[in-house]
């Protein structure tokens, strides 16, 4: 038997085989070639080896999914015959005396570069059908087979980090467990763990990772400890954990149904983070009140197209419907960072968590935001939606946002669609500029939610992604942070709007006292959480709670 020990991120004990995932990446360097004819037959080859690949792609396609959504391969084998995209890779190769993969790589880069400033949709979704097929070119010329995460059998997936996108294309009914060498217990994958009840580890410290698939394991996702072909007595000791956590979980059943309320009579919102309708069950089975954050992003990774308005309509009407009347907050797409949209054919940056993400990405595409608002304002007549706009940083974000949720309702009306005209809008926040101007802020919009994973990490100059700097945000006091809630707290108090958490950090239980305190008024966690804190704040006494925004209010 061998021990290796990481982080707990999720608990839950998880017996089966390791299946050791490892991405593909397309490594370009530039390279100078002198027989320029030998790399053109390279390119010319692999371009042959594509339209194979693409044909028995789009028969597949057309048997799962049908003629419409394999049109996409057709498209892709259009762009191999498109007369500019190979006149730019011959002339790279042949004039440039490029190697064919930096000519490729170089042509793809170019265009997209090109594409990306263009207001339409449907030219970016080329771009990423460009970006998509070099893929596969530079592939066939490195000689590289297509990675995908195909899980036939359920495992304990094993990588050295994973990727939200990487994440989204698996069926996670067949993952047992996480582990992960790298990753940081706020990266997405490992909030997505958390949402998704899977017993999760990161920073298990061993470069062995992939030299034990296929080997039975049990991981520990209590103590972070994974146990590879344990022993009778490792077995023993684990299933009587497991026991005592299953006593545990069902005695926090005796929660459903009650209040949040301290001993003294505070009552607050306890709410759940989601990231699709699959999470919705584990919302539901943990009696959370409502949603206080749906991370409506994830319906956008690891896809090639992105979802039509009817498409997001149908999710976010499922869940307002499902909530039955409960509040639901579904944030606006909040991509970039790490989770990276292929589809949207994002160029790359020095510095991605402070670069084109999150609203500034929206901002900058208008369609593909508007289409995002239609789907959210038609859906808002079934249930108590609310919209919230992320990583808001300056109060023109706001004004050209509100005025495009405007534009878009005048586009529903024009149509005779219905929605809810009064529906609220409020911010995330996450960033130390929305803390320092919530005194302003909170006069613009109808409520707050403070992402402490991200306003953590901006206020501590601390990249939320690397592990090495995990120590900092165990930090028990988390003072510098603690000082900006209570600062947003007042201004929001001040002008009468009530203020959420929705980062991971709301179902820190030893901070509990301090939330509740400091006056807020929701905290949204993972669903798995939403017993536990139920429970704490029912032991809790606060004796100087800040003066209140009426929790009434919040449902209203
Ligand atoms: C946050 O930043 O705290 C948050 C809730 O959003 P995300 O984790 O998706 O960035
Ligand atoms: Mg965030």
């Amino acid at each position: 038997m061998m021990i290796l020990s990481g982080k707990p991120v999720f608990g839950g004990i998880a017996r089966g085989k390791l299946f050791y995932f490892q991405p593909d990446e397309n490594e370009v360097t530039k390279r100078l070639v002198k027989d320029t004819r030998l790399e053109l037959e390279k390119y010319n080859a692999a371009k042959e080896h594509v339209i194979e690949e693409l044909d028995k792609l789009y028969h597949t396609a057309i048997d799962k999914v049908g003629e419409n959504e394999a049109a996409i391969f057709i498209i892709h084998k259009m762009i191999l015959d498109d007369n500019a995209f190979r006149t730019s890779i011959h002339e790279r190769i042949l004039d440039d005396h490029f190697s064919a993969d930096y000519a490729v790589a170089q042509t793809a880069r170019d265009l997209a570069q090109k594409m990306f400033g263009v207001g339409s949709d449907y030219i970016r979704e080329r771009a990423a059908d460009i970006k998509d097929v070099c893929d596969r070119l530079i592939r066939h010329i490195q000689n590289k087979n297509e990675k995908l995460i195909e899980l036939n059998e359920k495992v304990i997936l094993c990588a050295d980090e994973l990727m939200p996108s990487e994440t989204m294309q698996l069926d996670l009914s067949n993952v047992l467990a996480i582990i992960t060498r790298y990753g940081s217990s706020n990266s997405h994958t490992a909030i997505l763990a958390r949402t998704m009840n899977i017993p999760a580890i990161i920073g298990i410290g061993a470069d062995k990772l992939s030299m034990l698939r296929g080997m039975e394991a049990i991981v520990d996702g209590y103590n972070g400890a994974l146990y590879i072909e344990p022993d009778e007595n490792a077995l023993r000791r684990l299933s009587q954990l497991e026991e005592a956590e299953a006593k545990k979980r069902e005695m926090l059943k005796r929660f459903k149904g009650r209040k949040n309320i301290t001993l003294d009579g505070t009552e607050i919102e306890v709410f759940a983070n989601i990231a699709g309708l699959n999470d919705l069950k584990y919302a539901l089975e943990n009696d959370a009140g409502g949603i206080g954050l749906f991370r409506s992003e994830f319906l956008y990774l690891g896809r090639t197209q992105m979802p039509d308005e009817d498409e997001q309509f149908y999710n976010y009407r499922q869940v307002l419907e499902r909530m039955g009347g409960r509040k639901v907050i579904i944030r606006t797409m909040d991509a970039g960072a790490d989770k990276n949209i292929k589809s949207f054919g994002l160029a790359k940056e020095e510095n991605p968590a402070l670069g084109v993400r999150s609203i500034r990405l929206c901002l900058l595409r208008p369609d593909m935001f508007k289409t995002q608002l239609r789907a959210l304002l038609r859906a808002s007549v079934y249930g108590d939606l609310a919209i919230m706009l992320p990583l808001i940083t300056a109060a023109e974000e706001i004004h050209r946002a509100k005025k495009l949720i405007e534009e878009a309702k005048d586009q529903l009306r024009a149509k005779g669609q219905a929605f809810r005209e009064d529906i609220k809008v409020g911010i995330m926040v996450e960033t130390p500029a929305a803390v320092l101007m919530s005194d302003d802020f909170a006069q613009e919009v109808d409520f707050f939610s403070i992402g402490t994973n991200d306003l953590e990490q901006y206020i501590m100059a601390l990249d939320r992604q690397n592990l090495t700097l995990e120590s900092y945000y165990e930090d028990p006091t988390h003072e510098p942070l603690l000082r900006a809630m209570r600062f947003t707290c007042d201004n929001a108090h001040k002008h009468g709007i009530p203020v959420g958490i929705c980062g991971e950090l709301g179902a820190d239980l030893d901070l509990t006292e301090e939330f509740l305190k400091m006056g807020i008024d929701e905290i949204s966690v993972t669903p798995s959480q939403v017993l536990p804190l139920r429970q704490r704040i029912r032991s809790l006494r606060i004796d100087n709670r800040k003066q209140l925004f009426d929790p009434a209010a919040l449902k209203a």
